[in-house]
């Protein structure tokens, strides 16, 4: 294609987006510490982060990370099965496994990345990946890059589910979000791992939203679920979002890692995570093992919300997480409630299709432990003063 009608085709694509209230765009933000951030000169309240702990300025993971510069520089210089690959990325792994009670971890760059991984290393053509429809976008890729057929059923349904087991060829992955990324309700692990089990299938559980959050020392929805290694062979979890830093995991038994090591092309043609991440993410995990208070206070707060929100009378989704959607529907209505609401100082993205189904569009609210009670009063009266219906 000529440059011109390239950049025509371009620019028709983006003018259709722009009308149909789906065009995204980037808000350019100083941050100021805690959940508070500078956008256009003006001070507003985060109420979108994924730092549930609100550990992404904690004063000993930060000392860690600038220690960890000091002895190991700036970064990697190479993939993990080159030279990039440390004692500080091999101490992290053994702290992470013990943590969530596997065998082994293996420390990869980003959860996408991780997701890849673990999808084209345990399936391919003639295999089936069994998967969530509202399963993040990491996992669908995941399994299309692996070439394996891709099922969906319907949300946290067990009967579409196991129609889709029963009709399964080859090999059979089955993959689910712990907590859903924008409704925060959780997958019936249970019973996905019960009849996983029953059907030889092997059962991979994303618990990017739950790690650090839930079970006991934040150690996970599985943990908090009763569900062991046994039941779960394949855990990812990350380290961007209540961890405070960057970074991902997999958990699983020594022959799964191995596996890992030798197949995940996300993970082997990489350049390997700066060393200086991995102490970060070292401190960031005995911050976490140590926040028991914070966990309270955001349970508390998640109660605030939803009692709040009952009382005006808003459409909050059924969650018991900190991710606490409020559904608008109309694109145009959840972007111009979430423009009414920055006027008034809080920032909170409308978060429209694709990342949600059509006719879902929504405010994704997410609470911190770094949210103190009269941030929440705050954003209740936001809220009330802001409905476009
Ligand atoms: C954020 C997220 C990921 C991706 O993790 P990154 O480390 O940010 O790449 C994967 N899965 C789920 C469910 C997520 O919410």
């Amino acid at each position: 294609m000529a440059e011109n009608s390239l950049n025509q085709a371009l620019q028709a694509g983006l003018e259709q987006a722009r009308k149909d209230s789906l065009y995204r765009s980037r808000r350019t933000l100083l941050p100021q510490g805690g959940p508070r951030v500078r956008m256009n000169g003006r001070s507003l309240l985060n109420f979108c982060s994924n730092d549930y702990l609100g550990l992404k300025d904690h004063p000993d993971i930060c000392k860690a990370f600038k220690a960890g510069i000091d002895k190991f520089g700036a970064g990697s210089g190479a993939s993990s099965l080159v030279t990039g690959y440390t004692i500080a990325h091999a101490a992290l792994e053994e702290e992470l496994a013990e943590f969530v009670g596997r065998e082994r971890a293996l420390l990869c760059s980003t959860g996408y990345m991780a997701n890849l991984g673990v999808a084209t290393s345990l399936a391919g053509r003639g295999d089936t990946i069994i998967e969530d429809r509202l399963n993040h976008a990491s996992l669908i890729d995941g399994a299309r890059l692996s070439g394996a057929r891709l099922k969906r059923y319907q949300h946290a349904d067990l009967r579409s589910f196991q129609q889709h087991l029963q009709q399964a060829g080859g090999k059979v992955l089955v993959m689910t979000d712990a907590l859903f990324s924008m409704d925060g309700d959780e997958a019936p692990l249970a019973g996905l791992a019960q009849q996983c089990r029953n059907n030889d299938a092997t059962l991979m559980v994303d618990d990017a939203h739950g790690i650090g959050v839930m079970g006991p020392g934040g150690s996970g929805t599985l943990a908090a679920r009763g569900l062991d290694m046994a039941a779960v062979p394949v855990l990812m979890g990350t380290l961007g979002k209540a961890f405070g830093t960057f970074g991902a995991f997999i958990a699983g038994s020594e022959f799964l890692i191995d596996t890992l090591v030798q197949k995940a092309r996300a993970y082997i043609y990489t350049t390997a995570l700066p060393p200086a991440l991995a102490q970060a993410g070292r401190a960031a995990l005995a911050v976490v093992k140590d926040s028991d208070h914070r966990r309270e206070h955001l349970q508390q707060l998640i109660r605030q919300l939803r009692e709040g929100g009952r009382q005006l009378g808003l459409n909050f989704i059924e969650s018991k997480t900190p991710i606490q959607p409020l559904l608008v529907g109309d694109p145009k209505q959840a972007l111009e409630l979430s423009n009414q609401l920055e006027k008034r100082g809080i920032l909170v993205t409308a978060i429209r299709p694709p990342t949600v189904p059509a006719g879902t569009s929504r405010l994704r609210i997410t609470l911190s432990a770094g949210h103190g009670k009269e941030d929440v009063e705050l954003l209740l009266e936001a809220l009330d003063k802001c409905r476009v219906n």
